[in-house]
Protein backbone atom coordinates (compact mmCIF):
# COMPACT_ATOMS: atom_id res chain seq x y z
CA UNK A 1 0.00 0.00 0.00
CA UNK A 2 2.66 2.20 1.24
CA UNK A 3 4.77 1.37 -2.01
CA UNK A 4 1.68 2.20 -3.93
CA UNK A 5 1.17 5.50 -2.22
CA UNK A 6 4.76 6.60 -3.42
CA UNK A 7 4.52 5.44 -6.73
CA UNK A 8 1.07 7.54 -7.11
CA UNK A 9 3.17 10.66 -6.10
CA UNK A 10 5.54 10.22 -8.54
CA UNK A 11 3.10 9.91 -11.04
CA UNK A 12 4.12 5.98 -12.10
CA UNK A 13 -0.04 4.94 -11.58
CA UNK A 14 -1.51 5.52 -15.07
CA UNK A 15 -4.59 7.24 -13.14
CA UNK A 16 -2.10 9.93 -12.95
CA UNK A 17 -1.44 10.59 -16.56
CA UNK A 18 -5.18 10.41 -16.69
CA UNK A 19 -7.45 13.52 -17.41
CA UNK A 20 -10.58 11.48 -16.00
CA UNK A 21 -8.74 10.63 -13.57
CA UNK A 22 -10.18 12.60 -10.96
CA UNK A 23 -12.85 10.01 -10.18
CA UNK A 24 -15.57 7.17 -11.58
CA UNK A 25 -16.68 8.29 -14.94
CA UNK A 26 -20.05 8.52 -16.35
CA UNK A 27 -21.15 6.86 -19.32
CA UNK A 28 -19.02 7.88 -22.09
CA UNK A 29 -20.52 8.42 -25.91
CA UNK A 30 -20.00 5.51 -28.43
CA UNK A 31 -16.70 5.76 -29.03
CA UNK A 32 -15.44 7.49 -32.17
CA UNK A 33 -12.04 7.15 -30.43
CA UNK A 34 -12.55 3.62 -31.26
CA UNK A 35 -13.47 4.66 -35.26
CA UNK A 36 -10.65 6.95 -35.43
CA UNK A 37 -8.69 4.38 -33.97
CA UNK A 38 -6.15 3.23 -36.39
CA UNK A 39 -5.35 6.81 -37.48
CA UNK A 40 -4.90 8.37 -34.07
CA UNK A 41 -2.56 7.43 -31.41
CA UNK A 42 -2.40 10.59 -29.95
CA UNK A 43 -2.02 11.60 -26.48
CA UNK A 44 -5.56 11.27 -25.07
CA UNK A 45 -5.40 9.57 -22.12
CA UNK A 46 -7.81 6.70 -20.55
CA UNK A 47 -10.93 7.17 -18.75
CA UNK A 48 -10.64 5.93 -15.70
CA UNK A 49 -13.35 4.38 -13.44
CA UNK A 50 -13.34 3.02 -9.93
CA UNK A 51 -13.87 -1.15 -10.94
CA UNK A 52 -15.92 -1.77 -8.04
CA UNK A 53 -18.83 0.68 -8.78
CA UNK A 54 -18.48 -0.71 -12.48
CA UNK A 55 -19.18 -4.07 -10.94
CA UNK A 56 -15.91 -5.36 -10.60
CA UNK A 57 -15.53 -7.64 -7.51
CA UNK A 58 -11.71 -8.26 -6.37
CA UNK A 59 -12.44 -11.98 -5.95
CA UNK A 60 -13.85 -12.80 -9.30
CA UNK A 61 -10.42 -11.98 -10.61
CA UNK A 62 -7.83 -14.85 -10.00
CA UNK A 63 -5.74 -14.50 -6.98
CA UNK A 64 -3.26 -15.80 -9.56
CA UNK A 65 -3.25 -12.55 -11.89
CA UNK A 66 -3.77 -10.21 -8.89
CA UNK A 67 -0.05 -11.39 -7.61
CA UNK A 68 1.28 -11.08 -10.85
CA UNK A 69 -0.03 -7.73 -11.14
CA UNK A 70 1.23 -6.95 -7.27
CA UNK A 71 4.33 -8.07 -8.12
CA UNK A 72 5.15 -6.12 -11.46
CA UNK A 73 4.14 -3.47 -9.59
CA UNK A 74 5.88 -3.51 -6.64
CA UNK A 75 8.77 -3.55 -9.45
CA UNK A 76 8.07 -0.53 -10.73
CA UNK A 77 5.93 -1.50 -13.88
CA UNK A 78 2.43 -1.19 -14.33
CA UNK A 79 0.77 -4.09 -14.57
CA UNK A 80 -3.44 -4.81 -15.74
CA UNK A 81 -5.60 -7.50 -16.13
CA UNK A 82 -6.85 -7.23 -19.34
CA UNK A 83 -8.99 -8.75 -22.42
CA UNK A 84 -11.45 -11.42 -21.25
CA UNK A 85 -11.23 -11.67 -17.57
CA UNK A 86 -11.90 -7.94 -17.34
CA UNK A 87 -14.34 -7.89 -20.00
CA UNK A 88 -16.20 -11.25 -18.39
CA UNK A 89 -16.37 -10.45 -14.58
CA UNK A 90 -17.75 -7.01 -15.44
CA UNK A 91 -20.37 -8.73 -17.65
CA UNK A 92 -20.87 -10.73 -13.86
CA UNK A 93 -19.58 -13.68 -15.97
CA UNK A 94 -17.12 -15.85 -14.61
CA UNK A 95 -13.49 -15.41 -16.75
CA UNK A 96 -12.51 -18.48 -17.94
CA UNK A 97 -8.64 -17.00 -18.11
CA UNK A 98 -7.04 -14.28 -17.14
CA UNK A 99 -4.24 -12.05 -18.95
CA UNK A 100 -1.84 -9.56 -17.67
CA UNK A 101 0.41 -6.44 -19.72
CA UNK A 102 2.69 -4.92 -18.56
CA UNK A 103 5.32 -1.94 -19.79
CA UNK A 104 8.04 -4.72 -18.24
CA UNK A 105 9.94 -6.48 -21.53
CA UNK A 106 9.67 -10.12 -20.74
CA UNK A 107 12.81 -10.25 -19.70
CA UNK A 108 11.74 -8.06 -16.75
CA UNK A 109 8.87 -9.88 -16.29
CA UNK A 110 10.86 -13.42 -15.69
CA UNK A 111 12.81 -11.81 -13.27
CA UNK A 112 10.54 -10.90 -10.80
CA UNK A 113 8.88 -14.60 -10.52
CA UNK A 114 10.55 -18.10 -9.07
CA UNK A 115 8.21 -19.77 -12.14
CA UNK A 116 8.13 -17.74 -15.46
CA UNK A 117 8.71 -18.67 -18.90
CA UNK A 118 9.19 -17.04 -21.87
CA UNK A 119 7.92 -18.72 -24.85
CA UNK A 120 6.67 -16.78 -28.15
CA UNK A 121 9.10 -16.65 -31.47
CA UNK A 122 6.91 -13.72 -32.83
CA UNK A 123 6.35 -12.11 -29.87
CA UNK A 124 7.85 -12.69 -26.76
CA UNK A 125 5.26 -13.40 -23.98
CA UNK A 126 5.81 -14.78 -20.38
CA UNK A 127 3.73 -17.79 -18.68
CA UNK A 128 3.97 -16.62 -14.95
CA UNK A 129 3.01 -20.38 -13.34
CA UNK A 130 1.13 -20.30 -9.56
CA UNK A 131 0.77 -23.69 -8.81
CA UNK A 132 -1.66 -24.99 -11.29
CA UNK A 133 -2.92 -21.41 -12.92
CA UNK A 134 -0.90 -19.76 -15.53
CA UNK A 135 -1.22 -15.73 -16.04
CA UNK A 136 -0.06 -14.98 -20.13
CA UNK A 137 1.61 -12.19 -19.59
CA UNK A 138 2.54 -9.81 -22.64
CA UNK A 139 4.37 -6.43 -22.79
CA UNK A 140 2.74 -3.34 -24.72
CA UNK A 141 2.63 -3.70 -28.12
CA UNK A 142 1.82 -1.33 -31.06
CA UNK A 143 0.64 -2.25 -34.18
CA UNK A 144 2.85 -0.25 -36.54
CA UNK A 145 1.09 1.12 -39.74
CA UNK A 146 3.76 -0.01 -41.34
CA UNK A 147 3.87 -3.21 -40.66
CA UNK A 148 4.73 -6.16 -42.92
CA UNK A 149 1.71 -7.60 -44.42
CA UNK A 150 1.03 -10.70 -47.02
CA UNK A 151 -1.03 -9.41 -50.35
CA UNK A 152 -3.88 -9.38 -48.19
CA UNK A 153 -3.06 -7.50 -45.81
CA UNK A 154 -2.70 -10.05 -43.16
CA UNK A 155 -0.22 -8.49 -40.88
CA UNK A 156 3.20 -11.06 -40.42
CA UNK A 157 4.90 -9.54 -37.78
CA UNK A 158 3.45 -7.10 -34.74
CA UNK A 159 6.24 -7.37 -32.33
CA UNK A 160 7.04 -3.66 -31.27
CA UNK A 161 6.66 -2.53 -28.15
CA UNK A 162 4.54 0.08 -27.75
CA UNK A 163 2.74 2.68 -25.01
CA UNK A 164 -0.40 1.36 -23.51
CA UNK A 165 -2.78 3.49 -25.15
CA UNK A 166 -0.84 1.89 -28.58
CA UNK A 167 -1.44 -1.58 -26.84
CA UNK A 168 -5.20 -0.75 -26.36
CA UNK A 169 -5.43 0.41 -30.69
CA UNK A 170 -4.24 -2.76 -31.60
CA UNK A 171 -6.87 -4.89 -29.39
CA UNK A 172 -9.67 -6.10 -31.76
CA UNK A 173 -13.17 -4.47 -29.89
CA UNK A 174 -13.43 -1.77 -27.20
CA UNK A 175 -14.83 -4.48 -24.97
CA UNK A 176 -11.76 -6.49 -25.09
CA UNK A 177 -9.19 -2.88 -24.72
CA UNK A 178 -10.33 -2.49 -20.79
CA UNK A 179 -7.37 -2.46 -18.27
CA UNK A 180 -7.91 -3.28 -14.99
CA UNK A 181 -5.40 -2.39 -11.94
CA UNK A 182 -6.95 -4.93 -9.12
CA UNK A 183 -4.42 -3.26 -6.77
CA UNK A 184 -5.17 0.45 -7.39
CA UNK A 185 -9.31 -0.69 -8.37
CA UNK A 186 -9.57 1.45 -11.38
CA UNK A 187 -10.50 0.26 -14.71
CA UNK A 188 -9.12 2.26 -17.52
CA UNK A 189 -10.95 2.61 -20.87
CA UNK A 190 -9.27 4.21 -23.55
CA UNK A 191 -11.73 3.69 -26.41
CA UNK A 192 -15.23 3.30 -24.84
CA UNK A 193 -15.31 0.17 -24.10
CA UNK A 194 -17.13 0.61 -20.98
CA UNK A 195 -19.98 2.48 -22.90
CA UNK A 196 -20.09 -0.34 -25.53
CA UNK A 197 -20.03 -2.93 -22.78
CA UNK A 198 -23.44 -1.39 -21.19
CA UNK A 199 -25.10 -0.89 -24.25
CA UNK A 200 -23.99 -4.53 -25.15
CA UNK A 201 -22.44 -3.99 -28.67
CA UNK A 202 -19.71 -5.62 -29.95
CA UNK A 203 -17.50 -2.69 -31.71
CA UNK A 204 -13.78 -3.51 -33.93
CA UNK A 205 -11.56 -0.95 -32.72
CA UNK A 206 -10.44 0.88 -35.54
CA UNK A 207 -11.15 0.75 -39.26
CA UNK A 208 -12.90 -3.11 -39.29
CA UNK A 209 -12.21 -4.01 -43.11
CA UNK A 210 -8.32 -2.86 -42.45
CA UNK A 211 -9.11 -4.98 -38.54
CA UNK A 212 -10.03 -8.05 -40.50
CA UNK A 213 -7.75 -7.71 -43.57
CA UNK A 214 -4.68 -8.00 -41.08
CA UNK A 215 -5.83 -10.59 -39.09
CA UNK A 216 -8.40 -12.53 -40.89
CA UNK A 217 -9.46 -14.78 -37.38
CA UNK A 218 -11.17 -11.49 -36.24
CA UNK A 219 -14.00 -12.19 -38.36
CA UNK A 220 -14.33 -15.46 -36.22
CA UNK A 221 -13.89 -14.10 -33.12
CA UNK A 222 -16.60 -11.44 -34.04
CA UNK A 223 -18.99 -14.16 -34.41
CA UNK A 224 -18.04 -15.98 -31.26
CA UNK A 225 -18.09 -13.01 -28.77
CA UNK A 226 -21.48 -12.18 -30.58
CA UNK A 227 -22.61 -15.19 -29.63
CA UNK A 228 -21.02 -16.01 -26.01
CA UNK A 229 -21.60 -12.55 -24.47
CA UNK A 230 -25.11 -12.13 -26.77
CA UNK A 231 -23.92 -8.69 -27.80
CA UNK A 232 -25.38 -6.95 -31.05
CA UNK A 233 -22.35 -6.41 -33.41
CA UNK A 234 -21.57 -2.90 -34.01
CA UNK A 235 -23.47 -2.24 -38.07
CA UNK A 236 -19.88 -0.95 -39.04
CA UNK A 237 -18.42 -3.93 -37.83
CA UNK A 238 -20.66 -6.67 -39.26
CA UNK A 239 -20.84 -5.27 -42.75
CA UNK A 240 -17.06 -6.16 -43.84
CA UNK A 241 -17.24 -9.88 -42.74
CA UNK A 242 -19.40 -11.18 -46.11
CA UNK A 243 -17.19 -9.87 -48.68
CA UNK A 244 -14.18 -10.62 -46.68
CA UNK A 245 -14.88 -14.08 -45.67
CA UNK A 246 -12.67 -15.80 -47.94
CA UNK A 247 -9.23 -14.40 -46.57
CA UNK A 248 -9.37 -17.11 -43.71
CA UNK A 249 -8.14 -19.39 -46.22
CA UNK A 250 -5.26 -17.60 -45.85
CA UNK A 251 -4.55 -17.73 -42.17
CA UNK A 252 -2.49 -21.01 -40.61
CA UNK A 253 -4.14 -23.83 -39.99
CA UNK A 254 -3.14 -24.35 -36.89
CA UNK A 255 -4.20 -21.06 -35.45
CA UNK A 256 -7.48 -21.54 -37.27
CA UNK A 257 -7.77 -24.51 -35.35
CA UNK A 258 -7.47 -22.83 -31.85
CA UNK A 259 -9.55 -20.24 -32.75
CA UNK A 260 -12.59 -22.66 -33.80
CA UNK A 261 -12.08 -24.70 -31.00
CA UNK A 262 -12.64 -21.45 -28.98
CA UNK A 263 -15.72 -20.93 -30.91
CA UNK A 264 -16.74 -24.98 -30.09
CA UNK A 265 -16.10 -24.65 -26.34
CA UNK A 266 -17.55 -20.83 -25.70
CA UNK A 267 -20.99 -22.62 -24.63
CA UNK A 268 -22.70 -21.62 -27.52
CA UNK A 269 -21.42 -23.49 -30.35
CA UNK A 270 -24.59 -24.32 -31.93
CA UNK A 271 -25.61 -20.60 -32.39
CA UNK A 272 -21.81 -19.65 -33.78
CA UNK A 273 -21.91 -22.35 -36.17
CA UNK A 274 -25.30 -20.78 -37.63
CA UNK A 275 -23.17 -17.75 -37.43
CA UNK A 276 -20.79 -18.75 -39.18
CA UNK A 277 -23.04 -19.82 -41.98
CA UNK A 278 -24.82 -16.66 -42.16
CA UNK A 279 -21.93 -14.82 -43.10
CA UNK A 280 -20.31 -17.18 -45.59
CA UNK A 281 -17.28 -17.58 -43.15
CA UNK A 282 -17.30 -21.40 -43.05
CA UNK A 283 -16.16 -22.31 -46.33
CA UNK A 284 -12.46 -21.72 -45.34
CA UNK A 285 -12.84 -23.50 -41.70
CA UNK A 286 -15.68 -26.56 -41.80
CA UNK A 287 -15.97 -26.54 -45.60
CA UNK A 288 -19.18 -29.79 -44.59
CA UNK A 289 -20.83 -26.92 -42.73
CA UNK A 290 -23.15 -26.68 -45.89
CA UNK A 291 -23.77 -30.59 -46.01
CA UNK A 292 -23.82 -30.97 -41.39
CA UNK A 293 -26.44 -28.00 -41.69
CA UNK A 294 -28.41 -28.52 -44.62
CA UNK A 295 -29.23 -32.19 -44.22
CA UNK A 296 -32.19 -33.06 -42.24
CA UNK A 297 -30.50 -36.09 -40.57
CA UNK A 298 -27.13 -34.42 -40.25
CA UNK A 299 -28.61 -31.04 -38.56
CA UNK A 300 -30.09 -33.27 -35.96
CA UNK A 301 -27.36 -34.62 -35.18
CA UNK A 302 -25.05 -32.22 -34.83
CA UNK A 303 -27.54 -30.24 -32.80
CA UNK A 304 -27.77 -32.52 -30.77
CA UNK A 305 -24.43 -32.91 -30.51
CA UNK A 306 -23.52 -29.09 -30.02
CA UNK A 307 -26.56 -28.72 -27.90
CA UNK A 308 -25.22 -31.42 -25.37
CA UNK A 309 -21.65 -29.75 -25.70
CA UNK A 310 -23.32 -26.24 -24.75
CA UNK A 311 -24.67 -27.16 -21.69
CA UNK A 312 -21.51 -29.24 -20.50
CA UNK A 313 -19.76 -25.86 -21.04
CA UNK A 314 -22.20 -23.73 -19.60
CA UNK A 315 -22.64 -26.35 -16.20
CA UNK A 316 -18.38 -25.59 -16.16
CA UNK A 317 -17.88 -29.27 -17.85
CA UNK A 318 -14.63 -29.99 -20.03
CA UNK A 319 -15.50 -31.17 -23.47
CA UNK A 320 -12.94 -32.79 -25.46
CA UNK A 321 -11.60 -31.28 -28.61
CA UNK A 322 -11.60 -34.54 -30.68
CA UNK A 323 -15.32 -35.76 -29.43
CA UNK A 324 -16.23 -32.42 -30.98
CA UNK A 325 -14.89 -32.85 -34.38
CA UNK A 326 -15.70 -36.21 -34.65
CA UNK A 327 -19.58 -35.23 -34.08
CA UNK A 328 -18.91 -32.76 -36.53
CA UNK A 329 -17.76 -34.85 -39.32
CA UNK A 330 -19.48 -37.72 -38.46
CA UNK A 331 -22.50 -37.00 -41.02
CA UNK A 332 -19.73 -37.00 -43.81
CA UNK A 333 -18.10 -40.13 -42.42
CA UNK A 334 -21.47 -41.86 -41.48
CA UNK A 335 -22.45 -41.09 -45.46
CA UNK A 336 -19.51 -42.24 -47.22
CA UNK A 337 -19.18 -45.62 -45.10
CA UNK A 338 -22.84 -46.27 -46.06
CA UNK A 339 -22.05 -45.77 -49.44
CA UNK A 340 -18.82 -47.84 -49.50
CA UNK A 341 -20.90 -50.59 -48.16
CA UNK A 342 -23.72 -50.37 -50.26
CA UNK A 343 -20.92 -50.67 -52.74
CA UNK A 344 -20.03 -54.60 -51.26
CA UNK A 345 -17.28 -53.07 -49.29
CA UNK A 346 -16.85 -55.19 -46.07
CA UNK A 347 -17.74 -52.51 -43.04
CA UNK A 348 -14.78 -51.93 -40.94
CA UNK A 349 -12.51 -51.17 -44.45
CA UNK A 350 -15.29 -48.95 -45.63
CA UNK A 351 -15.14 -47.26 -42.04
CA UNK A 352 -11.57 -46.52 -42.31
CA UNK A 353 -11.79 -45.65 -45.79
CA UNK A 354 -14.83 -43.20 -44.90
CA UNK A 355 -12.61 -41.72 -42.45
CA UNK A 356 -9.76 -41.00 -44.10
CA UNK A 357 -11.31 -39.50 -47.00
CA UNK A 358 -13.28 -36.76 -43.98
CA UNK A 359 -9.82 -35.90 -42.32
CA UNK A 360 -7.86 -35.84 -45.66
CA UNK A 361 -10.40 -33.47 -46.96
CA UNK A 362 -10.72 -31.61 -43.27
CA UNK A 363 -6.76 -31.44 -42.96
CA UNK A 364 -6.60 -28.91 -46.19
CA UNK A 365 -8.35 -26.09 -44.15
CA UNK A 366 -8.08 -26.68 -40.43
CA UNK A 367 -4.93 -29.00 -38.89
CA UNK A 368 -6.63 -30.81 -36.11
CA UNK A 369 -3.76 -32.18 -33.58
CA UNK A 370 -2.65 -35.75 -34.31
CA UNK A 371 -3.94 -36.45 -30.79
CA UNK A 372 -7.32 -35.17 -31.30
CA UNK A 373 -7.48 -37.21 -34.88
CA UNK A 374 -6.11 -40.34 -32.85
CA UNK A 375 -9.54 -39.22 -30.16
CA UNK A 376 -11.91 -39.16 -33.23
CA UNK A 377 -10.84 -42.47 -35.40
CA UNK A 378 -10.91 -44.27 -32.22
CA UNK A 379 -14.46 -42.93 -31.46
CA UNK A 380 -15.64 -43.24 -35.41
CA UNK A 381 -13.96 -46.68 -35.33
CA UNK A 382 -16.35 -48.33 -32.10
CA UNK A 383 -18.96 -47.60 -33.85
CA UNK A 384 -20.09 -50.84 -35.40
CA UNK A 385 -19.24 -52.59 -32.35
CA UNK A 386 -21.54 -50.51 -30.54
CA UNK A 387 -24.19 -50.61 -33.06
CA UNK A 388 -24.12 -54.79 -31.95
CA UNK A 389 -25.11 -56.12 -28.24
CA UNK A 390 -24.24 -59.62 -27.28
CA UNK A 391 -20.90 -61.12 -25.88
CA UNK A 392 -18.35 -59.34 -27.48
CA UNK A 393 -19.32 -56.23 -25.28
CA UNK A 394 -17.59 -57.88 -22.59
CA UNK A 395 -14.09 -56.64 -24.27
CA UNK A 396 -15.76 -53.54 -26.00
CA UNK A 397 -16.61 -52.08 -22.39
CA UNK A 398 -12.68 -52.30 -21.86
CA UNK A 399 -11.78 -50.19 -24.80
CA UNK A 400 -9.64 -46.97 -23.72
CA UNK A 401 -12.03 -44.80 -25.03
CA UNK A 402 -14.83 -46.87 -24.78
CA UNK A 403 -16.53 -43.88 -22.96
CA UNK A 404 -16.54 -41.43 -25.29
CA UNK A 405 -17.96 -43.83 -28.36
CA UNK A 406 -20.93 -45.11 -25.70
CA UNK A 407 -21.63 -41.34 -25.40
CA UNK A 408 -21.34 -40.76 -29.02
CA UNK A 409 -23.25 -44.00 -30.01
CA UNK A 410 -25.92 -42.37 -27.57
CA UNK A 411 -26.04 -39.12 -29.76
CA UNK A 412 -26.76 -40.97 -32.57
CA UNK A 413 -29.75 -42.75 -30.76
CA UNK A 414 -30.54 -39.57 -29.68
CA UNK A 415 -30.44 -38.22 -33.06
CA UNK A 416 -32.92 -41.09 -34.16
CA UNK A 417 -29.71 -42.75 -36.23
CA UNK A 418 -29.87 -45.85 -33.99
CA UNK A 419 -32.78 -47.64 -32.22
CA UNK A 420 -33.58 -46.50 -28.64
CA UNK A 421 -33.10 -50.11 -27.66
CA UNK A 422 -29.59 -50.53 -28.45
CA UNK A 423 -29.24 -47.68 -26.16
CA UNK A 424 -31.23 -48.72 -23.30
CA UNK A 425 -29.06 -52.04 -23.87
CA UNK A 426 -25.81 -50.37 -23.48
CA UNK A 427 -26.78 -48.28 -20.85
CA UNK A 428 -28.11 -51.27 -18.55
CA UNK A 429 -25.00 -52.98 -19.38
CA UNK A 430 -23.00 -50.23 -18.69
CA UNK A 431 -24.35 -49.64 -15.65
CA UNK A 432 -25.54 -53.39 -14.43
CA UNK A 433 -23.45 -55.43 -12.07
CA UNK A 434 -22.12 -58.79 -12.89
CA UNK A 435 -25.50 -60.86 -12.57
CA UNK A 436 -27.16 -57.69 -14.45
CA UNK A 437 -24.79 -58.06 -17.03
CA UNK A 438 -24.88 -61.16 -17.57
CA UNK A 439 -28.90 -61.46 -17.97
CA UNK A 440 -28.02 -58.83 -20.66
CA UNK A 441 -25.89 -60.92 -22.98
CA UNK A 442 -28.00 -64.32 -22.10
CA UNK A 443 -31.22 -62.31 -23.66
CA UNK A 444 -29.19 -60.52 -26.39
CA UNK A 445 -28.06 -63.86 -27.42
CA UNK A 446 -31.44 -65.72 -27.43
CA UNK A 447 -32.77 -62.88 -30.07
CA UNK A 448 -32.82 -63.48 -33.85
CA UNK A 449 -29.65 -62.71 -35.33
CA UNK A 450 -29.33 -58.74 -34.76
CA UNK A 451 -30.24 -58.99 -31.41
CA UNK A 452 -31.88 -56.01 -29.61
CA UNK A 453 -30.53 -53.51 -31.47
CA UNK A 454 -32.69 -53.68 -34.55
CA UNK A 455 -30.10 -52.23 -36.80
CA UNK A 456 -29.33 -54.41 -39.27
CA UNK A 457 -32.73 -55.60 -39.84
CA UNK A 458 -33.19 -51.49 -40.44
CA UNK A 459 -30.39 -51.41 -42.92
CA UNK A 460 -31.59 -54.60 -44.62
CA UNK A 461 -34.75 -52.41 -45.13
CA UNK A 462 -33.48 -49.47 -46.44
CA UNK A 463 -32.52 -51.57 -49.34
CA UNK A 464 -29.04 -50.14 -48.91
CA UNK A 465 -27.13 -53.77 -49.00
CA UNK A 466 -29.07 -55.08 -52.00
CA UNK A 467 -25.92 -56.05 -54.38
CA UNK A 468 -23.81 -56.28 -50.93
CA UNK A 469 -21.44 -59.46 -50.88
CA UNK A 470 -23.94 -62.10 -48.06
CA UNK A 471 -21.40 -61.98 -45.55
CA UNK A 472 -20.54 -58.35 -46.06
CA UNK A 473 -23.47 -56.93 -43.04
CA UNK A 474 -22.10 -59.65 -40.82
CA UNK A 475 -17.64 -58.27 -40.72
CA UNK A 476 -18.53 -55.33 -38.86
CA UNK A 477 -18.61 -57.06 -35.72
CA UNK A 478 -21.64 -59.50 -36.16
CA UNK A 479 -19.83 -62.05 -34.53
CA UNK A 480 -20.41 -59.82 -31.47
CA UNK A 481 -23.89 -61.63 -31.39
CA UNK A 482 -22.35 -65.00 -31.79
CA UNK A 483 -21.06 -65.93 -28.06
CA UNK A 484 -18.28 -68.45 -28.92
CA UNK A 485 -16.29 -66.50 -31.64
CA UNK A 486 -15.38 -62.84 -30.71
CA UNK A 487 -11.72 -62.77 -32.19
CA UNK A 488 -13.38 -63.49 -35.81
CA UNK A 489 -13.44 -59.96 -36.63
CA UNK A 490 -9.91 -59.32 -35.95
CA UNK A 491 -9.02 -62.09 -38.38
CA UNK A 492 -11.32 -61.32 -40.85
CA UNK A 493 -9.35 -57.64 -40.86
CA UNK A 494 -11.64 -55.99 -38.15
CA UNK A 495 -10.80 -54.29 -35.17
CA UNK A 496 -9.07 -55.77 -31.85
CA UNK A 497 -10.13 -54.47 -28.36
CA UNK A 498 -7.14 -52.42 -27.91
CA UNK A 499 -7.36 -50.64 -31.52
CA UNK A 500 -10.91 -50.48 -32.84
CA UNK A 501 -10.05 -49.17 -36.34
CA UNK A 502 -7.04 -52.20 -36.86
CA UNK A 503 -4.70 -49.50 -37.51
CA UNK A 504 -2.00 -47.35 -35.88
CA UNK A 505 -3.40 -43.85 -35.18
CA UNK A 506 -1.53 -41.64 -37.19
P1 LIG B 1 -11.76 -15.53 -23.99
O1 LIG B 1 -10.43 -15.88 -23.40
O2 LIG B 1 -12.86 -15.43 -23.01
O3 LIG B 1 -12.10 -16.36 -25.14
P2 LIG B 1 -10.43 -13.07 -24.64
O4 LIG B 1 -10.95 -11.73 -25.06
O5 LIG B 1 -9.65 -13.11 -23.38
O6 LIG B 1 -11.66 -14.04 -24.60
P3 LIG B 1 -8.10 -14.14 -25.88
O7 LIG B 1 -7.98 -14.89 -27.15
O8 LIG B 1 -7.74 -14.79 -24.60
O9 LIG B 1 -9.58 -13.62 -25.84
O10 LIG B 1 -7.24 -12.82 -26.06
C1 LIG B 1 -6.96 -11.92 -25.00
C2 LIG B 1 -7.02 -10.49 -25.51
O11 LIG B 1 -6.02 -10.29 -26.52
C3 LIG B 1 -8.32 -10.08 -26.17
O12 LIG B 1 -9.29 -9.68 -25.24
C4 LIG B 1 -7.88 -8.96 -27.08
O13 LIG B 1 -7.72 -7.79 -26.37
C5 LIG B 1 -6.52 -9.44 -27.55
N1 LIG B 1 -6.61 -10.22 -28.80
C6 LIG B 1 -6.68 -11.56 -28.92
N2 LIG B 1 -6.73 -11.93 -30.20
C7 LIG B 1 -6.67 -10.79 -30.92
C8 LIG B 1 -6.66 -10.50 -32.31
N3 LIG B 1 -6.75 -11.47 -33.21
N4 LIG B 1 -6.58 -9.21 -32.69
C9 LIG B 1 -6.48 -8.22 -31.78
N5 LIG B 1 -6.49 -8.43 -30.46
C10 LIG B 1 -6.58 -9.69 -30.02
MG1 LIG C 1 -8.64 -14.84 -22.58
Amino acid sequence: MILDFIRRLLGRSPASDSPAAAGSSTTSAPSPAARSASTSSGPAGPRVWRGSELGIRREQISSAAIRTCETLQRGGYKAFVVGGGVRDSLLGLQPKDFDVATDATPEDVQALFRRARIIGRRFKIVHVMFGRETIETSTFRALQTDAETDEHGRVLRDNVFGTQHEDALRRDFTVNALYYDPIADQVLDYLGGVADLKARVLRMIGDPATRYREDPVRMLRTVRFAAKLQFDVDAATLAPIRSLADLIENVPSARLFDEMLKLLESGHALACLHKLRDEGLHHGVLPMLDVILEQPHGARFVEVALNQTDERVRAGKSVSPGFLFATLLWQRVSDRWQARKAQGEHSIPALMEAMDSVLDEQAAKLAIQRRHIADMREIWGLQPRLERTGRAAVRVIEHLRFRAGYDFMLLRVQAGELPEELGQWWTDFVEGDPTAREALLQAAASEPRGGGSGTRRRRRRSGARRGARPDAAESDGAVDDAPAAPAQSDAAGGPSAGNPVGRPAD
